[in-house]
């Protein structure tokens, strides 16, 4: 892995760190010397499971198949196959992190797209002079307010920190849940009296990242494939909307910006959960480990080395998250972030340049609208990156 200036504003492709070949399982070549990439929020951590599955997983597409742009003209998201619907459903179900019954499902190219098309599903149609404000509360996922900058949009603006509006005027109000960077359970924060609407984030609501404890029954929920499954690569994200008339405009919004999602990553995904689903329904106590419970146990072990390498460290704090119970998998449990959001001791100013000190390169607390004491590092990178990283934390040394 090598240093470079880019200036890519996404989450997976870094700013200061160039991306290794996303693609290889195969060992890194670390030596003391090479930069741990740890800013990008790639989650390569479940390739090995998906490595043994490969067979079951195995989607054979051939040249004359797919070709038209429609998959179900008789659905709102004309663009979406039904066997992925169909999926999508069956998978919320198993899990009952979401209520799907009496609801739209919008697919889209990754989740990002989704946030794109419900804002401009929300904002006031009527285009003024004053774009309606979007707020979230800090630390906020970075690629929000890129998103929303990119565009120049005079239906919406970025607004900044939920927590900090106090303009009397309609808002949009976009709450992350469990939280990216820092893994905290989240609920509506502004305070006012103007009209607001809500967008929830549940990208990380699945049982390997925190205890599923209630059937989330929002106006609108993104999901999306990447975090779900890992396989952020197919750019699957779907929307799970209560009004129809939102739904449409959302599906209104991927038709004109991409004239709808590739049915091979949509035939790849439905493959993928329905392998899931499957596992669970099918389930005999010696076959092999079914995903939740293999994703589940790899954060496990990942928390648990982590933070007794930032306990030996004597530079930085790591968030302490509250045990819960667990509907899906009936059991009390933790939650394990799949980002750690570092905080330095008293007396270092900056995280980030602690992290650079031991060739750790993390994201700013800056970019998530909070101070420099403050860094996020990906918990989802491949073993080797994320073996030498615990060890070179535990290494690290107030100076
Ligand atoms: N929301 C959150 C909170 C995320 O962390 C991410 C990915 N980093 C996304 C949305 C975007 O996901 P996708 O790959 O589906 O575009």
């Amino acid at each position: 892995m090598v240093v470079a200036n880019s200036s890519s504003p996404s989450d997976s492709i870094n700013n200061n760190c160039f991306p290794c070949s996303n693609d290889t399982m195969s060992l890194s070549n670390l030596s003391n010397n090479s930069i741990i990439d740890a800013q990008k929020g790639d989650p390569l951590a479940f390739g090995s499971y998906w490595k043994q599955m490969s067979d079951e997983c195995t989607v054979v597409i051939k040249g004359w198949e797919l070709m038209s742009y429609y998959s179900d003209s008789s659905n709102m998201c004309w663009f979406m196959l039904p066997e992925l619907r169909d999926e999508i459903e069956r998978l919320h179900h198993l899990v009952g992190n979401a209520v799907t019954k009496d609801k739209y499902i919008v697919v889209g190219n990754g989740s990002s797209q989704l946030f794109q098309a419900a804002l401009f599903a929300v904002s006031p149609s009527d285009v003024s002079d004053h774009p309606i404000n979007v707020v979230v509360t800090a630390p906020y996922y970075s690629e929000y307010k890129n998103a929303i900058n990119v565009l120049h949009s005079r239906m919406f603006r970025w607004a900044g920190d939920a927590a900090l509006y106090d303009e009397n005027k309609p808002y949009i109000e976009v709450v992350t849940s469990p939280n990216n960077p820092d893994g905290t359970l989240r609920v509506p924060m502004v305070n006012s009296l103007a009209e607001g609407k809500l967008i929830h984030d549940l990208a990380y609501y699945w049982p390997q990242y925190t205890p599923i404890n209630y059937e989330a029954g929002h106006d609108i929920m993104l999901f999306t494939f990447s975090k779900c499954t890992g396989h952020a690569g197919s750019r699957i994200g779907w929307a799970i909307v209560k009004d129809i008339a939102v739904a449409k405009k959302m599906a209104t919004f991927v038709q004109s910006s991409t004239m709808g999602v590739s049915k091979e990553s949509q035939t790849r995904a439905a493959k993928i959960i329905a392998v899931i689903c499957d596992g669970y329904q099918n389930f005999k106590s010696n076959e092999s480990e079914l995903f939740f419970e293999y994703s589940k146990r790899l954060m496990r072990e990942r928390w648990e080395k982590f933070r007794g390498a930032i306990e030996q460290s004597m530079v930085f704090n790591v968030t302490k998250y509250p045990r819960a119970h667990c509907n899906f998998t009936n059991e009390i449990s933790e939650t394990y972030p799949s980002f750690a959001w570092l905080k330095c001791e008293e007396g270092i100013e900056n995280s980030h340049h602690c992290l650079r000190k031991l060739n750790i390169c993390g994201r700013e607390g800056e970019r998530f609208g909070v101070d420099s004491k403050y860094v996020r590092i990906s918990m989802l990178g491949i073993d080797d990156e994320f073996n030498e990283m615990v060890k070179r934390l535990s290494n690290a040394k107030k100076e």
